[in-house]
């Protein structure tokens, strides 16, 4: 397997060279990285070389030694085996092959998201009609009442290394982090994503905020578990430190965006929030410290998640949204309107959207399909016991599990 291991990692980077999205992190070694820019190797050569991969990883059967380590090789063998078969999709989608939404996110997430009628949100809107009655459209009126909540941009480096120390505070009580990590944090404009985890190797990430748009309060504490603890930074360390350094699985330092590995990232970054900050918690937290510190009045935090709780049910309406765009059934300024009608997105957040869409495709499945099946695993084993949560939340953190494998 650690033959095949390592001629993934090196079709990986040779897609890289093809994709510029395609390789989030890598730091294997540098001689691999440059061997791969020295020479853009023509796709269809890269076809071949996955459909030997497969072939290969077909051919290997796991040994059979303790029960733990036989369970942990197998999940190596059959993620090896899926995210190989991902590279393959990836390579034909930039060969020119044309795959429906829902095609594409089986090749390459190993996951399908539920399609829903208009209907399903109309009855969250309908609500939020109630909740904020007046004329114009809905979005009008709940920007205007979000405007509120807004943190000041000069507020904002500070209130946002208050959540992190939060978020951390949180996760190392539960989780055993290396000593050496850490991240830094830049603010960037110009990008369709809102926030992004890049990670560097040796424990260490670069988070980046997007400030083109205005960030809301509830963002502080959604990035920095997001992004920070225990989501991204986290996971990316434990399977730095379980699986490449204890083990010397050479498959962990590449890291394919556009693979199944993304919808356990984006989905245990998402569910990471409420593991953190579980019932009650967040809001208690949001009102001592957070509306404080951003100066908003503390006294409407209550208010202001009770909003959040009913906003976020419409969070499948941005995948029909891509799906109908990505399927060429609307165009892009159809797919803007879809996503401020139905999930209350201002223009120009719906414009930052789909351009999203244009870049990422089907990835959006991975932040609420992800989410979802993320709770779905670890609620099942863990039964609202909270310690419990945190150990199987760090045990899924630090395993190479599959999405189809949450089931
Ligand atoms: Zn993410």
């Amino acid at each position: 397997m650690d033959r095949v291991a390592e001629d993934y990692v090196k079709l990986v980077l040779a897609v890289g060279q093809h994709d510029p999205d395609y390789v989030d992190a890598y730091y294997g070694p540098a001689e691999w990285r440059k061997a791969a820019e020295s020479a853009k190797v023509p796709l269809d050569v890269l076809a071949t070389r996955a459909t030997n991969l497969t072939t290969a990883l077909d051919g290997i059967s796991v040994p059979s030694t303790a029960a733990g380590e036989r369970e942990l090789s197998e999940l190596r063998l059959q993620y090896l085996k899926r995210q190989v078969g991902a590279t393959s999709a990836r390579i034909r989608m930039l060969r020119g092959e044309r795959l429906s939404f829902d095609e594409e996110s089986k090749a390459l997430y190993d996951a399908t998201a539920p399609t829903l009628p208009e209907s399903h949100f109309a009855e969250v809107l309908a609500q939020l009609e109630k909740r904020f009655p007046g004329q114009g459209p809905l979005v009008e009126r709940y920007d205007a009442w979000r405007r509120a909540f807004v943190i000041p941009k000069e507020k904002l480096d500070q209130v946002f290394k208050t959540a992190v120390a939060a978020c951390r505070e949180r996760t190392i009580k539960h989780l055993k982090l290396p000593a050496e990590e850490s991240f830094t944090v830049e603010y960037v404009t110009g990008k369709s994503w809102s926030g992004y985890n890049w990670y560097q190797g040796n424990f260490r990430s670069l988070i980046q905020v997007n400030t083109d748009l205005p960030v809301y309060i509830d963002r502080a504490i959604d990035l920095a578990c997001h992004e920070g603890y225990p989501g991204h930074h986290v996971y990316n360390v434990l399977l730095e430190k379980h699986l490449v350094k204890d083990r010397g699985w050479t498959e962990f330092t590449v890291y394919p965006l556009f693979s199944p590995q993304s919808l356990i990232a984006e989905g245990t970054a998402n569910y990471g929030i409420a593991v953190a900050f579980p019932g009650e918690e967040r809001v208690a937290y949001e009102r001592e410290v957070l509306f404080p510190a951003a100066g908003i009045d503390p006294r409407r935090a209550a208010e202001y998640y009770e909003v959040q709780a009913l906003f976020e049910k419409l969070a499948y309406a941005g995948n029909e949204a891509a799906r109908r765009y990505l399927n060429k059934e609307i165009d892009a300024g159809q797919a803007a309107a879809w996503l401020e009608k139905y999930a209350l997105m201002p223009r120009a957040r719906a414009e930052q959207r789909v351009r999203f869409f244009d870049q990422y495709r089907s990835y959006v499945i991975n932040y609420n399909l992800g989410k979802d099946m993320v709770a779905k695993f670890i609620e099942g084993k863990a039964a609202g016991d909270a310690q419990k949560r945190w150990e199987e939340f760090g045990r899924l953190l630090s395993s190479p599990r599959l999405p189809s494998g949450l089931r």
